[in-house]
């Protein structure tokens, strides 16, 4: 089986990841967080949130409804250009996206395709009960725009003085001609944006800033170095109102160095657009504020530190999670579950920890099933309790990444997480 294979499989075998609709056959490009999953998402933008709002003074949160006014989309340049060049092979007629492909067509491998369309990828719906073209919505792509559209409001509302930030994490809808790899490119998916407001001339500097706490982020959370790096894209490919695009590269398992985020300098592109269509003046003290945008989704985040963790010894599957990233940060076993003041002590130690970390339980099968079974979803700890628990009051403590174990005392449990957790 190959890496991604074991991936997608483990996602689903331990309930991180399912398939969207999987009982109706499926629904392409859509995928089903499960437990483990849900958690781990919400770590990650816990960590995300943490890094970019929580911890600054100038950076503020947001959160905008989906569906925005359709002028929104006319002045953002979404509804003339949020396209992508769509062909169809002659002979097997699978769509596909021209720059997606090299020459050959994936599907049959024959390279006689007709000549290229723009397709927009926004998701159309409707507002209210009738279906006409007055009544068009769409489904946000990104949710940058429902930043812009505030930014007055968050002026007028908060005390933020330029430079700062209004951060958001929501989701997104891009009706992609191909979906694929897993989580990587999917049709809804949730985002993390930050767009920072500068001064013009000193916007350089700030790009500079967020490209490296960007990369930084994903460093401080383990990413091996190795695997991760940023990259100036050239003017040509970059957007004609960018200023600068820089990206953050993962080497994926299944095409090489790609796409994990995406830092851009947009200039005062969409404040002004936005100004212009709805005639509100969105300058500041006399100037149109410029704009740095780092943009990730968290299912692509997902993936690259699942890809990254992932990793086998022997029959050994170790997924080596950051401990702040891992669903559960410790799990509690009794040595044996026949033995009655073990279990009812161990449970005690359980319901203990459970108050402050979130704990998992155990206690089917062997100790060392039981291991193997944390190691594969990332518990950073298992404490087990045993025979000597009972006369001392102490337990051992198992580190998945060293397997190494250690005494100690339940009253110093929660100081030795949280140590380790800092
Ligand atoms: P592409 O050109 O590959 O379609 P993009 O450059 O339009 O992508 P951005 O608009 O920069 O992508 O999106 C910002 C971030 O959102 C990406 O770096 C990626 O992490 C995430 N993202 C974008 N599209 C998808 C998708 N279809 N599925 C999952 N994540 C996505």
């Amino acid at each position: 089986m190959d890496l991604m294979d074991k991936i997608v499989s483990l996602c689903k075998r331990r309930g991180f990841v399912y398939p969207g609709s999987e009982i109706y056959g499926g629904l392409n490009g859509t995928w089903d967080l499960g437990p483990l999953g849900t958690t781990l998402a919400r770590n990650i933008k816990h960590e995300w949130w943490k890094s970019v709002v929580t911890l600054r003074e100038n950076v503020v949160g947001l959160n905008s409804s989906i569906l925005h006014h359709p002028k929104v989309w006319e002045a953002s340049g979404h509804v003339a250009s949020f396209t992508a060049p769509l062909i169809e092979c002659k002979n097997c007629h699978t769509r596909l996206r021209a720059d997606h492909i090299r020459d050959k067509c994936p599907e049959c491998g024959k390279s006689d395709f007709t000549a290229p369309r723009q397709f927009n990828e926004m998701f159309k719906t409707h507002i209210g009960p009738t279906e006409d073209t007055a009544t068009e919505l769409y489904l946000r792509p990104e949710t940058a725009q429902g930043i812009f559209i505030n930014f007055l409001n968050v002026i007028n509302s908060t005390r933020v003085t330029i430079p700062f930030g209004i951060a958001q994490i929501g989701k997104g809808f891009r009706n992609e001609i191909t979906t694929g790899n897993f989580l990587f490119r999917v049709r809804e998916f949730e985002m993390m944006e930050l767009e920072f407001f500068v001064k013009p001339g000193t916007d350089d500097e700030w790009f500079e800033t967020w490209k490296q706490e960007r990369l930084n982020w994903y460093l401080s959370l383990g990413v091996n170095k190795d695997k991760i790096k940023l990259i100036d894209l050239p003017k040509e490919v970059i957007a004609h109102y960018s200023k600068g695009t820089s990206e953050i590269w993962y080497d994926w398992p299944f095409m090489g160095w790609g796409e994990l985020e995406g830092i851009a300098n947009r200039g005062d592109y969409d404040l002004t657009q936005h100004s212009k269509h709805s005639g509100n003046d969105l300058s500041y003290e006399g100037f149109v504020p410029y704009v740095i945008e780092p943009s990730v989704g968290v299912g692509r985040a997902m993936l690259a530190f699942l890809v990254d963790s992932y990793s086998e010894g022997g029959d050994r599957v170790v997924l080596r999670l950051h401990p702040k990233l891992a669903p559960y940060k410790v799990a509690v076993f009794p040595l044996v579950s026949n033995k009655e003041d073990l279990v009812q002590k161990a449970r005690k130690v359980y319901l203990e920890l459970k108050d402050n970390l979130p704990t998992a339980w155990d206690d089917r099968g062997n100790i060392g099933k039981r291991y193997y079974a944390q190691d594969e979803i990332g518990t950073p700890w298992c404490v087990t309790v045993d025979y000597q628990t009972l006369k001392d009051d102490t337990v051992t403590v198992r580190d998945r990444d060293t397997t190494k174990q250690e005494r100690v005392a339940i009253s110093q449990l929660d100081s030795y997480f949280a140590k380790k957790l800092k």
